[in-house]
């Protein structure tokens, strides 16, 4: 069917690129002898606050942005009985953390052309309960922050932000995690910065930065660097009930050099993002909205929408191109489509037609620095194939 040879290797969707710096510095940390949350968490907690232009007082590495949501929940003061809103097109992870730390999630709908949270919508799902908004800025493209900022303030909101695919993403020079109360970030295999496992919060101040750190590590007041350094033996003290959220120094080992890459590895996906832009322009799929000025595109997820005029259906697609050996990706089912979801909380597919209508037609095609350009023909001339009229 294809008109190039078929591909030898299968294209594994979101697989990092790993250099020997990586390698090394993960065999020296186990040379070390100190494995856990050390010298280098801190040091790639001050990398990442000096990326974001931020007191380095004020970030808190953690083992994912699950565990990120989660604390930043709490910290928030959020608690049983609070209602919280965010998107449908999103990971689970998003509304989990929102139930596990005992409040209610809201979805409010998309915008249909940006994939983001409409503040209109949010501003229709704003209860006396209401007291926070977690924005997802999806796909790498930042959310409207003045009029989700706007509304928060007029109604007393905390925002935490689910950056999880957005390390680089900015709006008006400012940068994603510096809008909220709190900014969660994820450091899984397939983000753009990647340490295995793991997570950062980036806080306003020390006190919600000194909180976060408590809940990540049991409650304690201290944490163990701290307490079996050779400053001498110190007691800890729980002052909470917190949980195991910490950063190994494995996985800031491989985060150190991640982020030493990052502009590059932004750079490279930049190059295939246009390639997909030009190659797939009349193709009946609509294709990720043009990036809005004066904002940074964190270029997470190549997400294309599927007409329905397309030869094929979405899962039909996904299969084609699994059987020409190129992973692809669904980012996301709505949230309303799963059944826990339904079934503890009554969402109906429905009632969030935008995001229900991008789930059912949605693909990620490959986009990672990892690609070589054969990799990126591979995909151009697999898709424009399968979706030739
Ligand atoms: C990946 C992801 C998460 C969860 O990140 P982990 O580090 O795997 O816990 C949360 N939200 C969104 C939008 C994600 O894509």
């Amino acid at each position: 069917m294809t008109t190039r040879p078929p591909r030898q290797e299968f294209l594994v969707f979101g697989s990092p690129l790993i250099g020997d710096e990586e390698i090394e510095e993960v065999v020296a940390t186990m040379r070390s002898g100190w494995l856990g949350t050390g010298p280098k968490v801190k040091q790639f907690e001050e990398a990442f606050a000096e990326y974001k232009g931020i007191d380095p007082a004020c970030v808190a590495a953690v083992n994912s942005c699950t565990a990120a949501l989660h604390v930043s929940l709490i910290a928030a003061g959020i608690q049983a009985g609070d209602e919280v809103i965010t998107t449908p097109l999103t990971f689970c992870a998003t509304v989990n953390a929102i139930i596990h730390a005992g409040a209610t999630p809201v979805l409010a709908d998309i915008d249909p052309v940006t994939l983001n949270l409409d503040p209109t919508a949010v501003r229709a799902k704003i209860s006396p309960r209401t007291r926070a908004i977690v924005p997802v800025h999806f796909a790498g493209r930042p959310c409207e922050m003045p009029a989700l900022m706007a509304l928060a303030e007029l109604h007393n909101l905390t925002i935490i932000e689910d950056c999880a695919h957005a390390i680089e993403t900015e709006y008006a020079g400012k940068k994603a995690g510096t809008f909220g109360a709190f900014g969660c970030f994820s450091f899984y295999v397939t983000k753009n910065v990647v340490t295995g496992e793991g997570g950062m919060v980036v806080t306003r101040d020390l006190a919600a930065a000194g909180r976060v750190r408590t809940l990540a590590l049991h409650g304690m007041d201290r944490d163990a660097w701290t307490r079996f350094s050779d400053s001498g033996y110190k007691h800890y003290y729980v002052v909470e009930c917190g949980f195991k959220y910490n950063m190994m120094d494995l996985q800031a080992a491989i985060g150190l050099h991640q982020l030493a890459k990052i502009e590059a590895h932004w750079q490279r996906r930049r190059v295939i993002w246009e390639r997909y832009q030009t190659a797939f322009a009349n193709l009946p799929a609509q294709l990720p909205a043009v990036t809005a000025p004066n904002t940074r595109h964190g270029l997470h997820l190549y997400t294309v929408l599927l007409d329905p005029t397309a030869p094929l259906s979405r899962d039909e697609f996904l299969a084609e191109m699994t059987r020409h050996r190129i992973g692809v990706g669904v980012h996301y089912l709505c949230l309303a489509e799963h059944p826990y979801y339904q079934e503890r909380f009554g969402w109906r597919p429905e009632d969030y037609p935008h995001a229900t209508a991008a789930g059912r037609c949605t693909v990620s095609l490959p986009l990672g620095p990892k690609l070589l350009d054969a990799d990126i023909e591979d995909v151009i001339s697999c898709v424009s194939l399968l979706l030739a009229r």
